[in-house]
This record gives C-alpha cells, sequence and structure tokens, in this order.
C-alpha cells in the first residue's frame, strides 16, 4: 500500500524531503501556511543568498561539512535536471568565492587541502576590485550558487507536476504529546492524516513541537541582505568577516547578511541598511549614492553549531524532524533530505545519522 507522509512546512527543506519521498513511491502533501515560494513573514529559503557553500567550513564540526559537501556535489545536476523538467531556470553559477583578509589563511589552506577543494592564494587586485589592489586573498573557484526565488519556483513546479498535493495557507497547530501521530488539525479546524508526518517548519519548529518530548534549540535568526544593480558588476561572490557580496548574472548584487537575535520580528531595519551599505562601499566604493533597488531580511532557524536535527522524534512513533539548518539550509537541503527519507523507510542511511540526532 501506498505511504501517505504530511509534511509541514514548504521551505526548500520541505520541498526537498517531497521530492525525495515522491522518488521513493510515497503519497506526499505538504502543508504551508503561507505560499511555497514566496515570502510573507520571514520565511528564509525565498530571503537567502543562494551560496552553496558554508563561508568559512574550517571553523564546523565535520557533521555540518559532511551535509554541506555531498549537497554541493548534486547542485549542478538538480538545477539542470529542473530546469529541463520545469522550464524555469534557477540561475545556478559556478561563480567562485573571493575570500578577503582578514581569516585564518594556515586553517583554510589546511581545510582545503583535506576536502580537495582547490583554493589559490592570489592578489584581490587580480579580480578588478581596485579598492583591495594589496590584499592577499584566496580564491576557491568551485563555490557555487542558485538564486533562491527561482529554486524555489522550479522546486514549487516540479511538486505539481509530480502529483505532490500543496496546501497552502493552512497553518498546523502546536503539537500536544502522543504516542503515535495519527491525525494532525489545522489552525481552522480541519484534520489531516497520514501514516508518517515530518516537521520542516524552519525557525517554528520549536513552537510547534515544544509541548512533546523534544527539546530542539531552535530559534529565529533574523538576516538582512541588499539589492544594486552597478553598472559594472562583480564576476565573483566577495567574503570578508561575516559580509558577503553576491553578483547576479543579469547584474543585480546582493549585499548582506546580519546575524540578529531579535525573535520573529522580520521586519528590516534602516539601521542595518546603512551599516551593510557602509560594507558594501568599502570594497565596491561605486556604489555609493547608488539605490538600494530592495531591501529584506528571513528568520534563519538558529541552532547551536549550525548543526539540524534530521531524526526521529525521541517519543513520537511515526514523527519526523527535519529542521534546524541556520546558514546553511540551501546548501544543505538535499542531503539532508536524503538521510530523514532513508530513516523514515528503514533504509541503510548513506551518511551517519548519529550527530544529527534529536535532543
Ligand atoms: C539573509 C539570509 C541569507 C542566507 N544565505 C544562505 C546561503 O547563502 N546559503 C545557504 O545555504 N543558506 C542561506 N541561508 C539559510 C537558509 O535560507 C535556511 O537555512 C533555509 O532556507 C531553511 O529552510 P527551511 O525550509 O528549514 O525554512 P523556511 O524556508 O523558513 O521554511 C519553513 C516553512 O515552514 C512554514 N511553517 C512554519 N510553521 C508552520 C505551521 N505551523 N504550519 C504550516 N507551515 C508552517 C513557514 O511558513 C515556512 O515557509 C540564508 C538565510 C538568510 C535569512
Amino acid at each position: 500500500m501506498t505511504k501517505k507522509v504530511v509534511i509541514v512546512g514548504g521551505g526548500i527543506v520541505g520541498c526537498m524531503t517531497a521530492m525525495e519521498l515522491v522518488k521513493r513511491g510515497c503519497e506526499v502533501t505538504i502543508v504551508e501556511r503561507n505560499q511555497i515560494a514566496s515570502q510573507t513573514s520571514g520565511e528564509s529559503s525565498w530571503a537567502g543568498g543562494g551560496i552553496i557553500f558554508p563561508l568559512l567550513p574550517w571553523l564546523y564540526a565535520d557533521a555540518v561539512n559532511v551535509l554541506t559537501n555531498h549537497s554541493a556535489n548534486t547542485y549542478r545536476e538538480l538545477s539542470v535536471r529542473l530546469q529541463y523538467e520545469t522550464g524555469i531556470d534557477a540561475h545556478f553559477e559556478q561563480s567562485g568565492f573571493l575570500l578577503l583578509p582578514t581569516f585564518d589563511i594556515a586553517a583554510a589552506t589546511a581545510w582545503c587541502n583535506n576536502n580537495q577543494l582547490p583554493a589559490e592564494s592570489i592578489k584581490a587586485s587580480a579580480f578588478a576590485v581596485q579598492s583591495l589592489s594589496g590584499e592577499d586573498a584566496l580564491w576557491l573557484p568551485t563555490v557555487c550558487q542558485i538564486r533562491p526565488p527561482y529554486f524555489m519556483q522550479a522546486m514549487r513546479r516540479w511538486l505539481e507536476q509530480n502529483n505532490i498535493t500543496l496546501l497552502e495557507n493552512t497553518e498546523l497547530v502546536p503539537l500536544q504529546q502522543t504516542a503515535v501521530l495519527n491525525t494532525w488539525k489545522t489552525l481552522k479546524g480541519d484534520t489531516l492524516t497520514a501514516d508518517q508526518f515530518v516537521v520542516t517548519s524552519g525557525a517554528w519548529s520549536f513552537d510547534l513541537l515544544k509541548q512533546t518530548s523534544a527539546q530542539l534549540n531552535i530559534k529565529p535568526m533574523r538576516g538582512q541582505i541588499l539589492l544594486y544593480k552597478p553598472q559594472k558588476n562583480l564576476k565573483q561572490i566577495v567574503y570578508r568577516e561575516g559580509f558577503y557580496m553576491i553578483p547576479r548574472r543579469d547584474g543585480y548584487l546582493l549585499a548582506g547578511s546580519t546575524l540578529e537575535d531579535v525573535g520573529f520580528e522580520a521586519a528590516v531595519t534602516r539601521e542595518v541598511r546603512d551599516e551593510i551599505s557602509a560594507k558594501a562601499e568599502a570594497i565596491m566604493p561605486e556604489l555609493k549614492g547608488m539605490p538600494i533597488i530592495k531591501h529584506w531580511s528571513g528568520l534563519r532557524p538558529g541552532t547551536p553549531e549550525n548543526l539540524p536535527t534530521i531524526s526521529a522524534h525521541p517519543s513520537i512513533e511515526n514523527l519526523y524532524l527535519n529542521t534546524g539548518h541556520f546558514r546553511y539550509g540551501l546548501t544543505m537541503a538535499p542531503a539532508s533530505a536524503k538521510l530523514i527519507v532513508d530513516l523514515m523507510q528503514g533504509d541503510k542511511p548513506t551518511l551517519d545519522a548519529s550527530p544529527y540526532a534529536c535532543p
């Protein structure tokens, strides 16, 4: 008999989990309180920068890098496939990553060597970033990016084409403790039934599960981004001390972002706008006086050490969690989806699941 699965949350993690479940023959419904592939109240996936790389991987535990490495290797093929099957181009680009000082050059080069990531010590001026002419930088040519709103649109169309039910504008209520989950109620009082449920609700996952025995350590961490359209754009992603600029293929340039612990407040602020534009202008003085075309924010599912929970619920038999991907959910989503579906299907996981167990 076909297994019925309900996924709670239609961000990248929920959509990717749905894709994986359908490939393995399940009947899938995604429940999303807003609209999939849009941004209403701080959803993270639409808002993200789209760098398919964990910025400074040498600072993270192996369990973080295992997920990001496995996923990053799949993105080129995934984007081509999505474009072929849906007609939507997610703007996958191998734009490379220029890391500016200060950073731990010894740790960075050792990590790149150990992980077979091509890296070259170089002067920043080699990339025509004139303001940085004398700076010693590290060039990582194989780092890629996607355009998250387009990627989400492509995912959404793929899900529709593959008969996944998208139950939008539908919010599930926080769960009470129970032994087995046969039904889950919506805010409007409807009842959903399934053989298995998966929580992929990003920053909102803790609220959904706090009355059960899952000790999730997830809280919203706001990030703000500015969008420019310079006359002459960068060609590569540039990163300096927590700040990055991402050139898009159609001439736009993103500058961001922040890590703000402000609860579920998704509004953007003037103060941060000034702070980001000052950092952007320090790298590209020609941005001074240029209009900021858009300014947005997203609420990341923040977790200690950037470590997501990809696991069965500790006490509710048919409930699974795939959440808490913090700064790298766009990067981690494919490998994370495979792992949770392996666990749900009782298949031997290709990755060691123990670091991601539910606390
Ligand atoms: C500014 C910024 C820049 C970023 N840049 C990058 C980057 O360059 N690379 C990278 O890898 N990652 C990046 N990230 C992180 C990445 O965006 C997140 O880790 C990822 O999007 C998390 O995906 P998610 O599906 O878990 O969460 P979300 O996209 O937030 O999706 C969760 C969904 O659950 C829904 N939901 C919540 N509660 C309920 C409920 N009760 N019922 C129904 N639906 C519900 C929400 O509406 C939401 O749509 C960035 C994030 C931000 C904010």
